[in-house]
């Protein structure tokens, strides 16, 4: 009797955990006890094969049957807090898993853990729950959220934003600090309909996103990409996992790379057809579905009709700025940019001329070929004055028959006149073929120069028109508001035309000044230096044509003839004594600037029997400066032909000595000026001093020009200077009297006496 009430105590507590048990087996959610540390399962519910997707036997196999099926993401996290419920923390978690049939499903789980009398933590009670229902119906929310605010924010931008580009790329903006898309971009569709080049984007820094060109004719790889289709079909395409299909293009792959997967892709709508694309992706999978589609649809129709508005007064202001015939801007925007370009011209202190050109009998023009075809020839004529004009021309039609020209940063009155008639007379030189009709036109222009004749457009405006009058009157071409501009005109123009005369009948004569050694006392070449024998006005210095020859560009023409003429003629010419004699021409910033430079200065020496080695070419220090990486690939090229190079008037530029090291050249020419000032200046001094020892440490050659005095003469060669040329020497000499100079001088006694 003693043993019953044991053994019915034994049968009541299974009697009891059975109870549980049955209890625990009706639960949806999962019932679990854990024993720690050993992590043996003690008891799993049968609900785990819903929850968990694995038999309550399969899962008390081992703690890893659970641990396997966290969510990478989550995994790291879970076991931390499962760490800390194994020390005596209660264990609360909401956790993703994949299951072993592939689908992923939140969990929430509770535990609670059981204690010996030590306090020991010796098991983890607990169960979970699967919350995948709420957690989506959440997500989903705050999708939607999240959206309506992208919503909100860019309605708010729509009103307040006037620009095209603002409002995109406000847009693009909003969607990723607000929307949390990541990476957003719009394309717009071009003109001709077949390229959406990217127009705004957000989040895509620093990858510049590319371009998307729509298939021409039904290629079904490319139909596929979103935004093509989105563009072709006009209705929002979703790809709600990026990683499972073939990405397309770059903008894809990168988006991939950094966790996106899914897209969607708008089309934008501006006046009934489609404008573009507006693209957004997200980091998760299925982010896309019918509400969000919804919001999405009705924002990209927000950002049309802003698009639209803003099309719609682009047009009104181009009508009300452009003249719609010629696209050019009207009388009104001239003004306009005219005050603006004034206040910058009289900040900079540069020139500017406001020039109005009217075409001459329009009228004829419409009456005998037609309206039709008088517009062509102003389409034409605006498309052939921009063609023909500089740069900076601001160009406006300004009447039905006129155009306004603005030039800045002109030199002087013969410089604008140039310029227009380049402009204008280009223009016009050929006839205007409309229709197989030839039509030739002629205009007449007046022209106003800030700041002699006005301060502001208004009144400069008025001059060039009253100028325009007076011209008209007068039948000339083009005529200045000031007279006495158009009498420097004249005599510019009138040098100008004897210059190109004497450029065709070879007016031009080289005269020669030798160079002397500074240690010998000998000569060691000729510097060849041109005169004009001008028919009227006798032997004329270069300072007075050579700007002249270089502003029409005859200076090309007239310096290939200079370094042939100074080769040939220097064939004659023999020293008595000492080596090869050289000859320098100088070569001006036109010619060097050509693209055939190096070409020009090889044909010049082919084919004359004349080493290349005595040739010098002198360039000044500006010159070579200005263009520097091209002119040292240049000046390398004639280097390699065996030619020498010198720069002229140094010390007057800015040359960097980083810069002259690097430059292919043999010589510097100190500058006249600071051999003249020498003797009476401490600071000239030290300048050529320190020319003289800079150029030798780099191995060029020092030649001082102008020398004048024995004085001068005597501290050079102190110095160390290389070579010596000026009156001291020898004056320029016409080509008869330098052989007569060299077989005086050049053997050696009378040397003498200059280095004594
Ligand atoms: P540059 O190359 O500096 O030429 C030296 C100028 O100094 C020459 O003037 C020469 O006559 C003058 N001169 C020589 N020795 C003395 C002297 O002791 N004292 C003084 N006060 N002057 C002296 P020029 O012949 O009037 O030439 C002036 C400039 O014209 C040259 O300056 C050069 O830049 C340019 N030039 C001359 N010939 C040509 C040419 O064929 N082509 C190009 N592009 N320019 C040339
Ligand atoms: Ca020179
Ligand atoms: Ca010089």
């Amino acid at each position: 009797m003693t043993e019953e009430p044991k053994v019915s105590a034994k049968a009541r507590l299974d009697e009891l955990l059975e109870r549980v048990r049955a209890i625990a087996s009706t639960l949806p959610d999962v019932v679990w006890s854990v024993a720690v540390p050993s992590h043996k399962i003690i008891y799993v519910s049968p609900a785990a094969e819903a929850v968990f997707g694995k038999t309550d036997e399969q899962m008390s196999k081992s703690f890893s049957e659970w641990s396997d099926l966290l969510h990478p993401d989550d995994r790291g996290r879970v076991l931390e807090k499962w760490e800390h419920a194994t020390h005596g923390a209660p264990f609360e978690a909401e956790y993703r898993i994949v299951t072993p049939q592939g689908g992923m499903r939140w969990i929430q789980t509770k535990g609670r853990c059981a204690t010996d009398a030590d306090g020991d933590v010796v098991r983890i009670d607990g169960m979970a729950r699967d919350v995948t229902e709420r957690r989506e119906h959440e997500e989903r929310i705050s999708h939607l959220t999240r959206i309506r605010s992208v919503l909100s924010g860019i309605n708010s931008i729509i009103v307040r934003v006037r620009e095209r580009e603002d409002l995109l790329r406000e847009t693009c903006r909003i969607a990723v600090e607000q929307g949390g898309f990541g990476m957003v971009w719009i394309g717009l569709l071009d003109a001709g309909g077949r390229e959406v080049k990217v127009a705004a984007h957000h989040g895509f820094a620093p990858d510049v996103p590319g371009e998307l060109k729509l298939p021409a004719g039904g290629s079904t790889e490319l139909q596929d990409r979103a935004g093509c289709r989105a563009i072709l079909d006009g209705i929002p395409v979703i790809v709600n996992d990026l990683a499972r299909v073939h990405p397309h293009n770059e903008l894809r792959r990168l988006a991939v790379k950094r966790g996106y997967r899914s897209v969607i892709a708008l089309p934008l709508i501006e006046s009934g057809a489609t404008a573009g694309v507006m693209i957004m992706y997200a980091k998760e999978i299925d982010f896309f579905n019918a509400d969000e589609v919804k919001l999405l649809s009705e924002l990209a129709g927000d950002i049309s009709l802003a698009l639209e508005h803003i099309g719609i007064e682009e047009r009104l202001k181009f009508l009300a700025n452009y003249d719609p015939l010629t696209g050019l801007p009207n009388r009104a925007l001239m003004h306009e940019r005219l005050t603006q370009r004034l206040a910058a011209a009289r900040q900079k202190q540069v020139h500017t001329a406001v020039a109005v050109a009217d075409v001459k009998r329009f009228r004829l023009v419409n009456e005998t070929f037609g309206r039709h075809a008088g517009d062509r020839v102003l389409r034409e004529l605006a498309q052939r004055l921009r063609a023909h004009g500089p740069e900076s021309l601001e160009l406006a039609r300004v009447s039905p028959d006129s155009f306004a020209l603005v030039l800045t940063g002109t030199r002087d009155a013969a410089d604008i006149a140039t310029t227009l008639e380049r402009c204008v007379g280009g223009a016009l030189a050929a006839p205007f073929l409309i229709d197989g009709e030839e039509i030739r036109i002629a205009m007449t222009t007046g022209v106003a120069v800030f700041p002699p004749d006005g301060d502001d457009a208004e009144v400069l405006f008025r001059n060039a028109e009253a100028a325009l009058k007076r011209a008209k009157r007068a039948g000339d071409r083009i005529l200045f508001y000031q007279p006495e501009m158009n009498a420097r005109v004249a005599e510019t123009l009138i040098l100008e035309n004897r210059l190109r005369r004497a450029v065709q009948e070879e007016q031009f004569v080289l005269h020669y000044q030798p160079k002397i050694s500074a240690v010998s006392g000998r000569i060691t070449g000729l510097e060849a230096l041109i005169r004009w024998l001008d028919p009227g006005a006798g032997l004329v210095p270069p300072g007075k044509f050579i700007p002249v020859l270089e502003e029409t560009g005859m200076i090309l023409d007239v310096g290939t003839w200079a370094i042939r003429k100074a080769l040939i003629e220097s064939r004659n010419w023999r020293l008595t004594r000492g080596g090869p004699l050289r000859i320098a021409v100088n070569v001006s910033a036109i010619q060097l600037r050509q693209r055939d430079f190096v070409d020009t200065v090889k044909r010049s020496i082919d084919g004359l029997g004349i080493a290349a080695t005595h040739l010098d070419l002198e360039l000044t220090e500006s010159m070579v400066m200005e263009d520097i990486e091209e002119n040292v690939r240049k000046l390398q090229a004639v280097r390699d032909m065996g030619v020498n190079v010198a720069v002229d008037d140094f010390g007057t530029g800015y040359s960097s000595l980083a810069y002259l090291a690097k430059l292919p050249v043999n010589a510097l020419k100190i500058d006249r000026t600071f051999v003249d000032t020498m003797t009476r200046n401490p600071h000239s001094m030290t300048l050529v001093s320190t020319i003289i020892s800079l150029a030798h440490a780099l191995d060029l050659k020092v030649i001082a020009e102008g020398v004048e005095s024995e004085e001068q003469a005597k501290l050079l060669r102190l110095l160390k200077c290389d070579e010596l040329q000026g009156y001291l020497f020898s004056k320029p000499l016409a080509p008869g009297e330098v052989q007569d100079f060299l077989m005086s001088r050049g053997g050696g006694t009378q040397v003498e006496s200059w280095i004594a």
